[in-house]
């Protein structure tokens, strides 16, 4: 894998950045993660004008031009010489003495570009997974890709250490989202999903499997739904760049489809369409 530290190219465990980085003192920054397919970004534009809007949502003014930035990433990916990788970019408010107060320093731009390990998400995507649901305790800006992900890693841990693959977050009786996840459900042939609001990360993945589901004639209905309809629903999945398209094959005790995801027909369909959209990306 290689490293961006803000100024120079170099393996990532060389990379540093500065104690009083406001990363560092408070999370006082933003973030994305684009996935490389066979050596292309995939939905690389999507991602870099989500990393707009969110420096915008934090008053975050990014340290060069879109078009710098650009040439970073390509420059990145061609460094690390990896073809099924992940790139993490970063942006802090840069370095300070520690006070409140925004800095009078210029913003940090910093990334990572390393290989995806696919065989764990592959093994997932094929066994689905069993999800907790959990309060979503986080603030009321989730569209914001924060680099405030403590509720994410807690409740994370919290499901894991119940003998769960991950959490799902539940507001005002509500299923919002995954902690790296968007999640939808299937009842009667139609998509069920939150609404793309304050309250979820407007997932990327989530745009891509919206548009493939009303391809093949799924209703796509953006309204949040409960647990009980969550637990009650023909299929469930979740959604996002690195894990893609994950059925939920059990929600806390509950079951879905007695736990038999290889009859979730619609599921398999849409994770079939989105493989054949990264190859179909890749011949454009
Ligand atoms: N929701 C949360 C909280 C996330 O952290 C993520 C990404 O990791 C997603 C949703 C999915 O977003 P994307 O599909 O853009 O990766």
């Amino acid at each position: 894998g290689i490293a961006f530290d803000g100024e120079r190219f170099l393996p990532i465990e060389k990379a540093m950045v500065p104690l009083e980085d406001r990363a560092h003192q408070f999370g006082d920054g933003i973030y994305e993660v684009i996935r490389i397919y066979q050596g292309t970004f995939f939905k690389l534009e999507e991602h870099m004008k989500r990393l707009e809007r969110s420096a915008q949502a934090v008053a975050l003014t990014l340290p060069y031009e879109m078009s710098k930035i650009m040439e970073l990433i390509e420059k990145a990916r061609l460094a690390s010489e990896c073809k099924e990788a992940a790139l993490y970019i970063q942006v802090s408010r840069g370095a300070a003495r520690r006070d409140h107060p925004f800095p009078d320093a210029p913003a940090r731009l910093t990334m990572t570009v390393r290989p995806v390990f696919t065989e764990k998400t592959t093994a997932l995507r094929r066994l689905g997974q069993r999800v907790m649901t959990t309060e979503d305790i986080r603030w009321s800006w989730c569209y914001i890709k924060s680099l405030n992900l403590l509720p994410n890693v807690l409740m994370k841990q919290r499901a894991l250490d119940a003998g769960f693959n991950d959490a799902i977050f539940v507001r005002d009786g509500l299923v919002t989202e995954g902690t790296s996840s968007n999640i939808a459900i299937l009842r009667d042939r139609t998509l069920y999903t939150h609404p793309a609001n304050q309250a979820i990360l407007h997932g990327v993945t989530r745009h891509v499997v919206l548009e493939l589901a009303r391809e093949i004639g799924i209703s796509v209905v953006e309204k949040a739904f409960t647990v009980k309809e969550l637990k009650e629903a023909d299929e469930a999945f979740t959604m996002s760049t690195i894990a893609e398209i994950v059925p939920i094959r059990q929600v806390d005790e509950a079951l879905i489809k007695n736990g038999n995801v290889d009859e979730f027909e619609l599921t398999h369909l849409l994770q079939e369409r989105f493989a054949a959209q990264h190859s179909r990306d890749l011949v454009k």
